[in-house]
């Protein structure tokens, strides 16, 4: 398998294979799928495609910022870096929900602690 990526046609998605246009509402660089969420470190600076790391990057969590707005953050399989990057307007309300819930369903700490007697 071979991910080209053509950086203003859009990409194929390095995890679910969807083709994304590089175009969305609300952003004028996508840079994940709106599908799963995935991204590619491609970029040191937002949009630059400088980077030679190119391994995946998988959504780990959301991050809301100040005034509301949502932001995703990827971390990178290859290298560990953290990338924060704004929702696109397309992006699949379930996969974001998927993202906000993960760890209230898989908590690091035993539920029964809560109002159990102690
Ligand atoms: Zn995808
Ligand atoms: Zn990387």
């Amino acid at each position: 398998m071979s991910h080209k990526s053509r950086p203003d046609s859009g990409f194929t998605c390095i995890h679910c294979g969807r083709m994304v246009a590089a175009q969305a509402y609300g952003t004028s660089h996508r840079n994940h799928c709106p599908c799963c969420l995935w991204s590619r470190h491609l970029d040191d600076e937002p949009g630059d495609r400088r980077c030679p790391c190119r391994s995946p990057m998988a959504p780990i969590a959301i991050e809301v910022r100040a005034d509301g707005e949502w932001a995703i953050i990827h971390r990178c399989t290859g290298c560990d870096t953290l990338h924060t990057n704004r929702i696109a307007g397309d992006d699949r309300e379930l996969a974001l929900l998927a993202l906000v819930l993960r760890p209230l369903a898989n908590p690091a700490f035993p539920l029964d602690c809560f109002g159990a007697d102690r």
